[in-house]
């Protein structure tokens, strides 16, 4: 008799699956109700509040159901949804959480937000969530990003990067299907539209040239310095002007290769990059043939905690220019 073993972490990837791809479609709904000019102007954070609350709730409701006991280090708690001045707003997050979970009410959502107040650390399991990373692109009906991966033992093992407003082709093109990257440690990394749809692998690219790279970075020049990176791509011969996207997606463009570097360069000595804003990305470009570090070159550790306090700023790279970008960032210090 023949025994059929799943491969590793194949229950976690489809519930994470499912989990960001509920969460996504919270959040486009959300984003579709959005005024952008008017939020904008207003400097309204409510919609995308609204959104952040209700995709934390419903993901770790599904990770609660199938893994009670996995703890989880996410972006968001319940504090303020609990002040009596924010019922409405409390009450708004229930009614898009309860379009998705009808049987879930009012302490049962908050509890579940309060399950991501892990601490993380070095040993043990964990998930951790950033429920939308790319705010600023959210209120601009730009890119963001749903952020879901699988510690153990500080190994990231499992990524989950629902990205609702990439095309499923290139960026450029005119499709705003959304799709979901998701990657396993050892397994490489798939693509497939949010809809569901058959998952293709993707790789990095085989850019081996300065000059013929394309770098991503973030939109906000408060996030990663816009005066350095220039200077580099100076240095590296690079010709093609910066591509700037919020969120992780900037990871999911180098893991299909349409992106060959991804640059993120600390705009201020203090700054400790949160874990649930890169684990599942580094995992997905990895899995994708890349190298992620920091801008020493040290590996991301995963290990300290809620943040990566050994790191200092990202890498990402389709490996093969790692070490020339290494390299220009100590010509441009
Ligand atoms: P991005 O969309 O790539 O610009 O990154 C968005 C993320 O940047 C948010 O999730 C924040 O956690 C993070 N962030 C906030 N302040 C900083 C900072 N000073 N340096 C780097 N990242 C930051
Ligand atoms: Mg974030």
């Amino acid at each position: 008799m023949t025994t059929c073993h799943p491969a590793p972490y194949e229950h976690e990837r489809d519930v994470a699956l499912h989990a960001v791809a509920r969460a996504s479609a919270l959040c486009r709904k959300v984003q579709a109700g959005l005024i952008t000019e008017e939020t904008l102007a207003k400097q309204d954070r409510s919609p995308v509040t609204v959104a952040d609350y209700g995709s934390q709730a419903v993901i770790l409701h599904f990770i609660k159901q199938a893994f009670p006991h996995d703890p989880v280090v996410a972006e968001e708690d319940s504090q303020a949804l609990r002040d009596p001045a924010n019922a409405t707003l409390c009450a708004t997050v229930a009614q898009h959480v309860q379009e998705i979970l009808p049987d879930v009410a009012g302490e049962e959502i908050l509890a579940d937000i309060d399950r991501g107040q892990h601490g993380g650390g070095a040993s043990g399991r964990f998930w951790t969530l950033d429920p939308i990373d790319g705010t600023k692109g959210f209120i601009r009906k730009e890119q963001y990003a749903v952020a879901l991966a699988l510690i153990e033992d500080g190994n990231v093992v499992l990524a989950v990067l629902g990205c609702p407003n990439l095309p499923a082709g290139r960026l450029e093109d005119d499709d705003t299907v959304g799709v979901v990257v998701h990657a396993t440690v050892g397994g490489g990394t798939f693509l497939q539209t949010l809809g569901g749809g058959v998952a293709r692998r993707v790789s990095v690219s085989a850019t081996s040239d300065g000059p013929g790279a394309a770098f991503c970075e973030s939109v906000e020049s408060g996030h990663s310095a816009h005066d350095q990176s220039a200077r580099m791509a100076e240095t590296l011969g690079i010709t093609r002007a910066s591509v700037r996207l919020d969120s992780q997606c900037k990871y999911a463009v180098v893991a299909r290769g349409e992106a060959d570097i991804y640059l993120r360069l600390p705009t201020r000595a203090d700054y400790e990059e949160k874990i649930w804003d890169h684990a599942a990305g580094a995992l997905v470009v990895e899995e994708a043939g890349g190298t992620v570090t920091d801008i020493t070159g040290e590996p991301l550790d995963f290990t300290q905690g809620r943040t990566l306090s050994r790191n200092k700023g990202i890498i990402a790279t389709n490996g093969t220019l790692h070490p020339v970008v290494l390299a220009a960032i100590t010509a441009n210090k």
